[in-house]
């Protein structure tokens, strides 16, 4: 091995673009924490958010690539940033993307809401390892969009999941590894909705020092047209370092047995650990234009799909509100079913608010022929 120093080398840069009068992103460079926050809500509030819920990921958050840990950490500056509206600093409606990550070594932990980004350049291929949730990422997922009309789509802002505005918010989780020269990027949609992604990609692959990388990208938004605040966040994988270092390459057959079997038990308790985690998950979801209930998690895992009918609803999508409607096309998360009960009895309130308005039902006494 080298001489270099075996340390995630990292960058970071946040800039109003060349039309907001004031940047409402905020980003988070602690070692092994980085993270990306894009604040909603107008000046004095999109920053308040931001930097509320930055604030409260600091204090909360896991130093090891703990997904779940991380998570909550989210959920933490979720209800921090509720908190901060409710005690009068921003306002009401005030919101914020959050995406953040917990490096070590190889091992990364993400933790994500809405439409910030991140990224993993691995061989010079950029690979988006979190998805959008805006309006413009569901429908490109139904197929009625593509991506190159989202950049210029009316609702191209338009997010579906934010820290700030609902309490059971859930933050999309994992944890991925990476190579010793890979690359991690956080960034804001004023990057992304200026550049496309081969040019984040040629960028990075460019320029190795990641000062220069993330001065790049933000200058060439802002060339660009610089319609958003750009936030960016880089860091370097030196995969070697930390307590999940990769081990040496094995030599001769015994050790190749050896590691064929570590790898085997280790595909056996992935396995098993995401039947399990998916067995205590549980998740809304919009299904023939009804609310119903799954016990598991959306999609699937190497071509098994890991959910369990819990209950269908009488409430029709369609007279929830759009945002929950559009969340629900994709699937709600939820932490267990018995919240997902919680969250059907809100949805019920909200479409029948009791003693307000007249049961659906037809009342005996109520004067009908
Ligand atoms: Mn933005």
């Amino acid at each position: 091995m080298s001489a270099r120093p075996r340390k995630n080398t990292y960058a970071g840069l946040t800039d109003v673009g060349r039309v907001r009068t004031h940047n409402e992103d905020a980003i988070l460079l602690e070692p092994p924490l980085f993270a990306v926050a894009d604040g909603l809500g107008g000046h004095e509030a999109g920053e308040v958010a931001s930097n509320t819920a930055i604030d409260a990921l600091v204090t909360s958050a896991p130093r090891r690539p703990d997904a779940k840990a991380l998570g909550r950490a989210v959920r933490t500056a979720n209800r921090a940033v509720i908190q901060a509206a409710h005690d009068g600093l921003g306002r009401d409606g005030m919101g914020t993307t959050l995406t953040a990550a917990v490096v070590e070594g190889g091992r990364i932990a993400v933790a994500h809401v809405g439409d910030s980004r991140a990224y993993l350049l691995h061989g010079g291929t950029l690979e988006r390892i979190t998805e959008d949730h805006s309006v413009v990422a569901d429908m490109i997922r139904q197929g009625t969009l593509t991506e190159e009309q989202s950049r210029t789509h009316p609702n191209r802002s338009v997010i579906t999941r934010a820290l700030g505005t609902d309490n059971n918010m859930y933050p999309d989780t994992f944890e991925v590894d990476a190579e010793t020269g890979d690359r991690l990027l956080l960034c804001s949609d004023g990057l992304t909705g200026m550049l496309p992604d081969a040019e984040i990609a040629e960028i990075l692959d460019t320029y190795r020092d990641p000062d220069v990388a993330v001065r790049m990208l933000v200058d060439r938004a802002n060339e660009a047209g610089g319609h958003d605040n750009t936030s960016v966040v880089l860091v370097d994988i030196e995969a070697g370092r930390g307590g999940l270092a990769a081990p040496r390459a094995p030599r001769g057959w015994t050790s190749v047995l050896v590691w064929t079997f570590a790898f085997l038990a280790v595909l056996a308790i992935a396995g098993w650990g995401t039947y399990r985690y998916a067995q205590e998950r549980a998740y809304l979801v919009d299904e023939g234009g009804v609310v119903v209930l799954y016990r598991g998690v959306p999609g699937e895992f190497a071509g098994v799909s890991l959910r369990w009918l819990e209950a269908e609803t009488t409430i029709t999508v369609s007279a929830l509100d759009i945002v929950t409607a559009q969340r629900l096309a994709n699937g709600v998360p939820v932490e267990n079913v018995e919240a997902g009960f919680d969250l059907i009895e809100q949805y019920r309130a909200r479409i029948d608010p009791p003693a307000l308005e007249p049961s659906p039902e037809p009342e005996p006494s109520a004067g009908t022929p």
